[in-house]
């Protein structure tokens, strides 16, 4: 067995059962719903001498858990777990938070979170904050500012067609879905600014999941319920960022559900993101699932290699910085995830070339983005390669793990069993187990063939060797 930084020692046994004393006693002291809501998502990722490693799916959380629990918990470890003095909570995976740092960010121009607020039930300032869950909208975030490719020109068309004529039918709700950093947001908040650039009156309510059920947590709690209620359903369009955040928090779950047929039975606009199409989300009730399919799904697809150049084209420009056209392919090739590592990329090449007053040249680029680039490298999966391979011979991708041993597919298979090996950092045996649980010598054994193959065939080797290229691209 290996041991990843992070993962339990070899007395897990004893430090689980610590663990989930830890969990039984705080769900005692703080009650069932805050239970469900705040901490059930705590794993205890890792010991390490007496600090105890726990994480949370999200920053949000995170911060929350550590105001608001951090005492007790470090009480409860080191009770429950010998040796264990300090807690350090961590964000298990950083990136879908990352916009909610941009998005809140004190960019925006001052007031814009008070216009933007929902006529207000009581004065805004009589609890300190009352509207601090909607989230002001960041300016940069614009239609003039979107690039429309392939991969997003139906999400973009919805959304623009949303931000002409809210709340017509077929298009209500407007459910946007994709992976991380492929724009969502952006799009969401370009519908905000276009709409109160037409109607300035218009009450237009975007906040996260997340801040969704903090504020009704909180409600609660201040037994405040009705007063929001009355808020939430007071806005003219309702925007909810990340519903997957929201998932599987049942009373949160329920108020969601309740909000959302009021206005839409109220004629209101609701526009949704999540990292899925309802139907791919997990933990949702299939009623809610129904009612969020029940208006327009758009898709934005993982970015091409044309529109990543497009947007750093169109980032560059309006930087005013003069970047080599090969500089911008070669970070299009290269920065394949997601717009926001690109733009993360793109400036720091920028910053750097001001800073030392050098000129921005294709050989500096590898040395200022060595960790970017190297992370992006790293990046490739098992699961990328089996895709890939699939895609270019036509099987399906299930036949990667099939027992199926005709010559059709398993040429293929043993093809991305080699790739796997060449380009992943995976073991023999790692990589067999995700190819239906083969054994490593079965692994072994494609690799020597498709070698083979390679040496005896220039037309194999070179279909091989244009799958690498694309896969490394
Ligand atoms: P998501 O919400 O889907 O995770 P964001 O909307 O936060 O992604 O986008 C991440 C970053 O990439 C933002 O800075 C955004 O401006 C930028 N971005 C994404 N898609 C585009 C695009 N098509 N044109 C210009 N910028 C984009
Ligand atoms: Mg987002």
């Amino acid at each position: 067995m290996n041991h990843e930084a992070g993962e339990l020692p070899p007395n897990a046994g004893k430090a689980a059962t610590a663990w989930a004393k830890v969990r039984s006693r705080l769900r005692q002291e703080v009650g069932d719903v805050e239970y469900r809501t705040w901490l059930r998502q705590l794993t205890l990722s890792g010991l390490e001498g007496d600090v105890a490693h726990i994480t949370l799916p999200t920053r949000f959380l995170r911060d929350w858990v550590r105001d608001h629990y951090g005492d007790r918990l470090r009480v409860l470890c080191q009770a429950e777990m010998g040796g264990v003095r300090r807690v350090e909570l961590r964000v298990a995976a950083e990136a879908p938070e990352l916009v909610q740092e941009a998005v809140a960010a004190p960019a925006s121009p001052p007031g814009l979170a008070e216009s933007l607020s929902p006529p207000p039930a009581a004065p805004a300032a009589a609890e300190g904050g009352k509207n601090d869950w909607l989230v002001p909208l960041d300016p940069r975030f614009t239609f003039d500012s979107f690039v429309v490719g392939k991969p997003n020109e139906f999400a973009h068309a919805c959304a623009r067609r949303v931000s002409e004529r809210p709340a017509q039918a077929g298009f209500n709700p407007l459910f946007l879905y994709g992976g991380v950093g492929l724009g969502k947001t952006h799009l969401m908040h370009s519908i905000a600014w276009s709409l109160r650039e037409r109607e300035a009156e218009l009450q237009i309510a975007y906040m996260s999941a997340e801040k969704f059920m903090y504020r009704f947590i909180n409600a609660l709690r201040t037994q405040n319920i009705m007063e929001f209620k009355t808020q939430l359903r007071s806005v003219h369009v309702l925007m909810v960022d990340d519903l997957q955040f929201l998932i599987g928090k049942d009373n949160t779950q329920e108020e969601f559900f309740h909000t959302f047929n009021a206005l839409i039975d109220a004629g209101k606009q609701i526009i949704i993101s999540a990292d899925k199409a309802p139907n791919d989300l997990s933990g949702i009730e299939d009623r809610l699932r129904t009612r969020l399919s029940g208006g327009i799904v758009a898709d934005l697809h993982a970015t091409t290699y044309e529109l990543r150049l497009s947007i750093l084209q169109a980032k560059a420009a309006h930087a005013g910085v003069e970047v080599p056209a090969r500089v911008l392919e070669l970070l299009a090739r290269k920065i394949a995830s997601n717009v926001r590592d690109l733009e993360g990329a793109l400036n720091r090449i920028v910053a750097h070339a001001r800073l030392f007053g050098r000129p921005i040249t294709l050989e500096s680029v590898p040395e200022v983005l060595s960790d970017i680039l190297r992370a992006h490298d790293k990046r490739l999966s098992i699961d990328d390669i089996q895709r890939k391979v699939a895609e270019h011979y036509n099987i399906r991708l299930t036949e990667m793990a099939s027992a199926r041993r005709s010559r059709a597919v398993a040429r293929p298979r043993q093809v991305a069993m080699y790739l796997a090996k060449q380009l992943t950092s995976r073991s023999l045996p790692e990589i067999g187990k995700r190819f239906g649980n083969r054994d490593h010598t079965t692994v072994l054994h494609a690799v020597n063939k498709i070698t083979e193959l390679m040496q005896e065939d220039p037309t194999f080797a070179e279909d091989v060797s244009l799958l690498r290229k694309m896969l490394e691209m």
